[in-house]
């Protein structure tokens, strides 16, 4: 059976990230207090009316026979109508049996969202559990063997959103995946990431990922699935950087690009308070033409704030920065932010009359410590010159970098920082004030971020 490989783990997009909280806290709520109060078993279910929000019914587990999720579904074909119910959610702490998929299809409930899955249950509970007997057919199966569609999320908590995201995208734009193993399952994809044979191993795997996200939607998609990881991990506020020839040769239009992005970033922000900067990079290893080309088709782009500056990306070597004189003069008449820092920039160190410079002026460097390892560029973490930067006085702010391939997103990266150098608060606090101040952000949302790090260093002081 390969319903892992097709199987879609993404929250519901029609959901806003609070709904999905909120339901998902109810849910869990719901299970403890069945627990402690009743003594039942640990299951619970609940159904959500077509505004996410609005709990019709719930139930915990009532018997071996009498399950929760099935005893929602029971009870809601008994009260409700069967065309309302397909735009109804129902909500449960961990995936429905065989039997419960069956009584949600036939209640004719159009999603379903659970948190935790079967397999997981069956890890945690071990096989031959006379308690609880599980039965091993995934939920997905049972539904697609049904006539009418029932949406399903879940387990919510799962790693990896990056390869499901590139699954659900090949599925829904009926993309062909190359035929090798490592593109048979999303579990697959990300074990292949620990081990690229060399630069064109990793581009070869990235092109064919690439390739599946074709429509404004798409890129909305990734974008949004990207910040509620970043949010979770802590994120505030982040400056994302985008490389529209990676799209436009594949025929898609530079529109839709940065549409889906701006779309999902303005979410963001209303939804999770997290702010942000798009930053429109040009592929170094392309003729300047086609930035040229690149900067001109994006004018509409740049008058309504959704590109708040330009950049470099791709291969260094045989591609100087001069090369791109003029279209970065161009982006300076229209106002957009450019140069301004230096990305990466860890060899500094090699230079201490420029590192002097480079102090005083107050240029922030942005660092990507997992990137670093992974491309081979140092040894180790430990290895990249934090501590000195630090000590003096070199602005820096510490990044993700391509975080779908190189060690996850930014808490990696921090905690990777502070494993190997062990800083005190004192040199985090500074890290993120840095990070804020060589931001491209407004004064005051500069002014709560940096009040938000006072606190934050503030409640560490006063336990220490
Ligand atoms: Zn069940």
């Amino acid at each position: 059976m390969t319903f892992e490989a097709t199987s879609d783990t993404l929250a519901p997009l029609s959901f806003t990230a609070e709904q999905l909280d909120s339901a998902a806290a109810k849910c869990v709520a719901l299970q403890q207090s069945g627990r402690e109060l009743h003594s039942k078993r640990p299951f619970a279910a609940l159904l959500l009316s077509p505004d996410n929000e609005t709990v019709l019914i719930s139930s915990l587990s009532l018997s071996h026979v009498r399950h929760a999720e099935c005893e929602v579904a029971r009870n809601a074909a008994d009260n409700y109508d069967w065309n309302y119910l397909a735009k109804c959610t129902m909500v449960s702490t961990w995936e429905p049996c065989a039997m419960c998929a069956g009584t949600i299809y036939w209640a004719h409930i159009g999603r379903l969202v659970y948190l935790a899955s079967e397999k997981t249950l069956q890890e945690l509970i071990g096989a031959g559990n006379v308690e609880n007997l599980t039965l091993d057919l995934p939920c997905r199966a049972v539904f697609a063997a049904g006539q009418t569609p029932v949406e399903v999320s879940g387990p919510l908590k799962a790693e990896g959103w990056e390869q499901k995201l590139v699954f659900s995208l090949a599925r829904k734009n009926k993309i062909a995946l190359p035929d090798l193993p490592h593109f048979q399952s999303p579990d697959a994809l990300a074990a292949r990431y620990d081990r690229f044979d060399n630069l064109d191993d990793f581009l070869n795997i990235h092109y064919a990922n690439m390739s599946v996200l074709i429509t404004e939607d798409d890129f909305y998609e990734l974008v949004w699935y990207y910040v509620l990881a970043a949010h979770a991990d802590g994120v505030h506020h982040a400056e994302v950087f985008f490389d529209p020839q990676s799209h436009t040769p594949r025929g898609v239009p530079i529109a839709s690009v940065t549409r889906g992005y701006k779309r999902a970033l303005d979410r963001a922000e209303s939804e999770l308070e997290v702010t942000s900067c798009l930053i429109m990079c040009f592929l170094r290893h392309l003729p300047v033409a086609s930035a040229e080309a690149t900067f001109d088709s994006v004018n509409d782009f740049i008058r309504d704030g959704s590109i708040h500056a330009v950049g470099l990306d791709s291969s260094e070597v045989e591609f100087p920065p001069e090369l791109f004189t003029d279209v970065f003069q161009k982006a300076k008449e229209v106002g957009l932010r450019h140069a301004e820092r230096i990305d990466h920039g860890i060899r500094l160190v090699e230079d201490q009359g420029l590192l002097k410079e480079i102090a005083a002026k107050g240029t922030l460097l942005t660092i990507c410590p997992l990137s670093n390892v992974y491309l081979r560029t140092v040894k180790s973490i430990a290895s990249l010159p934090l501590r000195e930067f630090l000590d003096s006085g070199v602005q820096f702010s510490l990044n993700s970098d391509d975080p779908a391939y190189f060690g996850d997103g930014i808490l990696n990266n921090y905690c990777a920082v502070q494993e190997a150098f062990g800083f005190s608060i004192d040199d985090w606090k500074t890290i993120a004030i840095s990070g804020v101040r060589g931001s491209w952000i407004g004064d005051e949302r500069k002014r709560v971020l940096l009040e938000k790090i006072a606190d934050v260093a503030g409640s560490f002081k006063s336990v220490a």
